[in-house]
């Protein structure tokens, strides 16, 4: 068997890397090396299966940590059974069904395994998935937002409503294979007869053959056209997640399935606040004035304008929390909080009357820095924030 690549560097990410940022890098791999984009690129196929394997360990905190501790043998991708998983890592359906998982309950690619299928039995052509982007503000992000959008692609032709056929009726029951879509054959072999099933050559599996052709989409069903659709998108959302709309996406040649609408969501930047995961983020100025005397001021929040109190004696570096003003987690209950940064602004230019005024208040004992030894570090707090 050949050698196992780290986990860690399959998904090209730091061993202390966090539950989010496991998600995201996998999520990013998901999508590079997907086998709807990659057809019959072996390479890829092994890349992808590579990462859902790598996803799988380190998403389950104690399947990582045995990983983390005893390597690949503690996993129970090791070759070693018992795992539920053995030498051969995940197969395709495992693979789709975590896709639930990673993709917040839309599995963008859940047409995969839809499609027509060849062989016995009549074929239903499905159309061919959509995609967009949408860009929404923080604002929208937060609130979860509507949006009405016009969508240029593939509708069913008005003309023959999709059967393809002249008047929507110059069609009929496929005489090769009377409407089943397949035909039989039997052929005699040294072991005897072997009966073999085969899409219908003349119908192409759909069991109907046009007479005479709709003269708007020549016999396609299906024209360029435009659909005006409203996409319901849920609160907390984030950068890169997709979300799909089954049914919306290009319409299927002669009366199939219509394919999905896989909608691709952006952030816009925010002009002051930062987006730290379901947490929202704002860097505040203060002078050291007010720092020392105490003040209330008003901070931006996602909707609107938040007053909070700094107390006399705060110290730069303080992180306040503004609970529960961040982001819900998406399709959860859980919401995020603001964290407001205080930094003390040291003012660059000084008039002489200034300067006389602190110069006089240098030598005072109260403006000597005294640490609080109560006082968290600024190593401390950042630990704590990212625990
Ligand atoms: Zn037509
Ligand atoms: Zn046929």
């Amino acid at each position: 068997m050949a050698t196992k690549r780290d986990y860690y560097d399959i998904l090209g990410i730091p061993r202390n890397s966090g539950a989010d940022d496991i998600k995201k890098a996998y999520r990013k791999m998901a999508i590079k090396y997907h086998p709807d984009k990659n057809p019959g690129d072996k390479e890829a196929e092994e890349k992808f299966k590579e990462a859902a394997e790598a996803y799988e360990v380190l998403s389950d905190a104690e399947k990582r940590r045995r990983y983390d501790q005893y390597g690949h043998q503690g996993a129970g991708f090791g070759g070693g059974r018992g795992g539920g998983f053995s030498g051969g890592g995940m197969s395709m359906e495992d693979i789709f069904e975590q896709f639930g998982d990673v993709f917040g309950g839309h599995n963008p690619f859940e047409s995969f395994f839809g499609g027509a299928r060849s062989g016995g039995g009549r074929r239903v052509n499905r159309g061919s998935n959509l995609r967009i982007k949408i860009k929404l503000t923080l604002e929208e992000i937060v609130k979860g937002v509507e949006k009405t959008i016009k969508v240029n692609k593939l509708i069913t032709c008005p003309v023959c409503t999709g059967t393809g056929a002249k008047d929507g009726g110059a069609y009929r029951t496929c005489p090769t294979c009377h409407g089943a879509g397949s035909v039989r054959r039997v052929t005699n072999t040294i072991l005897g007869q072997m009966q073999t099933t085969s899409t219908c050559p003349a119908c192409h599996g759909e069991g109907q053959v046009i007479t005479d052709k709709c003269t708007s989409c020549n016999g396609e069903g299906v024209t360029r056209g435009e659909e005006t659709i409203t996409i319901n998108i849920p609160p907390g959302v984030t950068d890169g997640m997709q979300l799909s709309m089954s049914g919306k996406g290009n319409a299927a040649q002669r009366g199939g399935v219509p394919g999905d609408l896989i909608i691709l969501i952006e952030e816009i930047e925010h002009a002051t606040l930062k987006r730290d995961g379901n947490n929202v983020v704002y860097d505040l100025h203060i002078s050291f004035i007010d720092a020392a005397l105490g003040t209330s001021v008003e901070v931006p929040i996602v909707d609107g304008k938040a007053r909070i109190k700094i107390d006399p004696g705060t110290q730069s570096g303080k992180i306040l929390r503004l609970k529960g003003k961040g982001i819900p987690e998406v399709n959860g209950y859980a919401k995020g909080d603001q964290l407001v940064y205080v930094n003390i602004w040291t003012p660059k230019n000084l008039s002489q009357e200034e300067r006389d005024v602190l110069e006089k208040l240098r030598g005072s004992d109260n403006f000597a820095p005294h640490p609080d030894k109560k006082d968290k570090s600024f190593f401390e707090r950042m630990k704590e924030y990212f625990e």
